[in-house]
This record gives C-alpha cells, structure tokens and sequence, in this order.
C-alpha cells in the first residue's frame, strides 16, 4: 500500500523513533520543520515510526505527544526510504509530505475541519487544502530563494493522488493533487497573501 494517512493502520500510538539516522538529515530537515512552524503558527511533535512490510505511510494527529502543543507528525521509516530514492530533489519531496502533514496539523488548530468535511462522501476536500498549505509554504520559500525546488512539492503530491473516487479514503485525482499544491504556491508567491488570508484562501480553493 503506498499513500498518505492509511489511517487503518495507524493508531496514534505507534513507537516514535526520534532521528531517521542519516547522517547530516535530520539536521537538514529539523531546519525546515522550523520554517514550517514559522510558516503556519503550529508546533507539532515530529518523529518516525516503522510502518507494517509493505507500507507507505506519513500522518498527522491531533494526539499530544512529544510535549508540543499542536499534535503530532508521524513519518513512516519505509515512507522515508522510499522518497529518499527518488531521483529528484528526494530531500524536497521529503518536505513536500511534511508539508502536507502541518497542513493537516493547521486544520486540526484552525478549526478547519468540520467546515472540509461538510457534506462530503470522501476526505479529498481535507487533503486538497493540506495540499494547498504545502503549495503556501513552497511559495514562501521560492520568495526567499529563487533556487528552491517548489515544482517538487506539486510533482510530490501528483505521485500520491488515486483514481478511486468513490472511496472515503479517496485523496484527490493527481491532477486535483498537483493543482492543489500550485493553487497555494500563487496564494503565497503570486499574490503574497498572509498566512491568515491563506486560511480563507485555502478553503475557497476547493470549495469549502
Ligand atoms: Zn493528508
């Protein structure tokens, strides 16, 4: 199984291992994690925890653990691997779904979730607009640095989208995934929108 938030087979309370273990990685990326929460005002407890064989999994809860305030991100370690062996920019594609992971943690702090979920037969509404929330970040960071890699956030969530869209667990089309991810680049890019603008934005963007 490869995607995001399988949630079946997470329960919250996997073993949270702290580090990846590759070297020069962690640091790397505990760097960007603080952008993030610069970017999005949350502070979630980030580690790894080891999917089942077979599994492709990152997720986002709402469970305190870790001592910070706003909920958890769990990276699974085969999901790492996985990205890490892509053969573009694999350290930007590692963002991309931590990315998607705070936009979820967003909708969680902001109260956004009930508003996504309104009415709807799946959860593609929920992923879009974390989607979206990816797409705000790498547009902010493609303002501060004309050399980051922001394609690689929309090329990331296209690889994840599914055709089963008669299915709750159906998270957008690639198309709606990539265009998602684009959408909230121009909010942050194009239009210089404020993170609290993006909130609305964001909602707008895929009709909540
Ligand atoms: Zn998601």
């Amino acid at each position: 199984m490869e995607g995001q938030e399988i949630i079946a087979y997470a329960s919250g309370n996997e073993e949270i291992v702290p580090k990846s273990g590759i070297a020069g990685f962690d640091r790397a990326l505990a760097n960007s994690l603080a952008r993030l929460t610069r970017a999005f005002d949350v502070l979630p407890g980030f580690g790894y925890y080891d999917e089942k064989p077979g599994e492709n999994n990152a997720y986002a809860t709402p469970a305190v653990r870790l001592e910070k305030a706003d909920g958890t991100v769990l990276f699974g370690t085969r999901m790492l691997q996985s990205l890490l062996q892509r053969r573009e920019s694999p350290d930007a594609a590692v963002l991309a779904v931590c990315a998607h992971e705070y936009g979820h943690i967003v909708q969680y702090k902001y109260n956004l979730r009930n508003k996504l979920l309104a009415n709807q037969s799946t959860v593609k509404r929920l992923e879009l607009n974390a989607d979206y929330f990816a797409g705000y970040f790498a547009g902010g960071r493609k303002l501060e640095n004309s050399n980051f890699p922001a394609a690689v956030f929309a090329a990331t969530q296209h690889s994840f989208g599914d055709i089963n869209t008669s299915s709750k667990g159906h998270h957008g089309t690639p198309d709606e995934r990539a265009a998602a991810v684009v959408a909230g680049y121009k909010a942050a890019h194009d239009k210089r929108l404020t993170f609290q603008q993006a909130l609305e934005d964001g909602l707008a963007q895929v009709g909540a």
